[in-house]
């Protein structure tokens, strides 16, 4: 199967100015990249007349959830079955192709098998969905975020409650020995947990310690929530390779984060913040005040901290915590716009952050994230300038096509989903 994108606008994920252009795929890969004035031979390639349309690299959920459907508490999540459970996670796998983004890397499931068989359905070609890296549930200490549990309840949350180097060692090893690629650990509190809020570094040296050599040693990830200065120190000690948040980094965290730009990636995942912040505007009761005051201290010091991680060049990527009722999936374009607005990035900054860091997310640098020939051919053909206005982007009717691994899929008549060509 080969195909001819002619005359298209190319914005090709590096932060060069886009050109006009052309681009042949062939199979699942990008054949040629080529100026419109130059000829490229595609003999027997269907052609697409781009119109001088944006084409750009697949985008990369850098903090997916596809187990998170939707639902205003974790517990909800606790009360479904996993074969109910599964195919909600495989619907927002759709809805996330949809939106443009071709690639995820998860940083949690809300069950240890659920991302793990999603990602090999997906890879098997059984379902449609983007490349995915699986994540098990989210370790957590004993009233720590994602402990859904009450005293006289036994609930379950997205979280794995885990205390001590002994009950982490093995519950690691059961998630590892399940398939998944990332561990991910809770080590500080979040703004709506009270026993362990968002400055708090709740996990244990001893903890992160066995779970980041449990998992290095067969040559697999560990992301970290982190938003406390400790946490996110505590998690560049033990060689955590994925640190969340990062809200209340200090300089000396950012100055150790600097040191390993090279090795780690950031990523804020603001948008719930700002979406639960949005939810409680005009909230007068007592907890809403109280909630809404801790989103606020959160929302000033991630802006803080990732206008100076951005100007440091450590490796941010967009997404975040999306597959909460406030913050939807399929809405996972609006990161782009918080970056802009919030974070200081330019349009192409943004983008970047989506494509180019994401390939290096996905682990595949070398192949993903740009329209450069012999990279796997994931693109989006856009009618706008998000160069202009990152908000196109949140428009999935202005997707001529989402492509993954040159398989075209459109917009389904303005369903969330996407329907595939061939
Ligand atoms: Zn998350």
């Amino acid at each position: 199967m080969r195909l001819l994108i002619d005359d298209a606008r190319i914005w090709d994920g590096t932060g060069a100015a886009p050109y006009p252009g052309k681009v042949l795929v062939d199979g699942e890969r990008i054949a040629a990249v080529a100026p419109q004035s130059e000829t490229v031979a595609a003999d027997g390639a269907e052609r697409i007349d781009a119109k001088g349309k944006f084409l750009m690299p697949g985008m990369v959920e850098g903090h997916s959830h596809l187990s998170f459907v939707d639902v205003a508490r974790g517990t909800a999540l606790g009360e479904l079955a996993p074969e109910e459970h599964t195919l909600l996670a495989m619907d927002a796998a759709r809805k996330l192709l949809a939106a443009g983004f071709t690639s995820a890397c998860s940083a949690a499931a809300a069950k240890i098998r659920i991302d793990v068989a999603i990602r090999d359905a997906i890879g098997d070609g059984l379902i449609d969905g983007p490349r995915l890296l699986a994540a098990g549930p989210e370790l957590t200490v004993t009233g720590g975020l994602g402990d859904g549990r009450k005293l006289h309840l036994p609930l379950e949350s997205f979280g794995l409650p885990v205390d001590g180097p002994d009950e982490m060692l093995r519950t690691v090893r059961l998630c590892l020995r399940e398939g998944v690629d990332t561990i991910k650990l809770n080590i500080s509190g979040d703004f709506g947990t009270d026993s362990a809020p968002s400055d708090a570094a709740v996990m244990t040296d001893g903890e992160i310690a066995v779970a980041v050599e449990a998992t290095h040693v067969i040559g697999r990830r560990v992301a970290a929530h982190a938003r406390a200065s400790e946490s996110v120190k505590r998690a560049l000690r033990h060689g955590v390779d994925i640190i969340y948040h990062c809200d209340f980094a200090d300089e000396e965290a950012l100055d150790l984060l600097e040191a390993a730009k090279d090795r780690v990636f950031t990523g804020p995942a603001v948008g719930i913040v700002l979406a639960r912040m949005e939810g409680l505007h005009g909230d007068n009761s007592r907890q809403g005040r109280i909630v809404y005051d801790r989103l606020q201290r959160l929302y000033d010091a991630s802006c803080r901290t990732h206008n100076a991680m951005r100007k440091r060049g450590i490796r941010i990527v967009v997404g975040g915590d999306y597959g909460f009722a406030a913050n939807p999936q399929g809405t996972n374009a609006r990161d782009l716009e918080h970056f802009v607005r919030h974070f200081g990035f330019s349009p192409s900054e943004a983008l970047q952050a989506a494509t180019r860091t994401g390939g290096e997310i996905m682990k595949l640098g070398h192949e993903l994230g740009l329209v450069r020939p012999g990279y796997l051919a994931d693109l989006l053909l856009v009618d706008g300038d998000p160069l202009a206005d990152v908000r196109v982007m949140q428009d999935k009717g202005r997707f001529a096509f989402v492509m993954k691994g040159g398989v075209r899929y459109t917009p389904w008549q303005g369903a969330p989903h996407v329907r595939r060509l061939h």
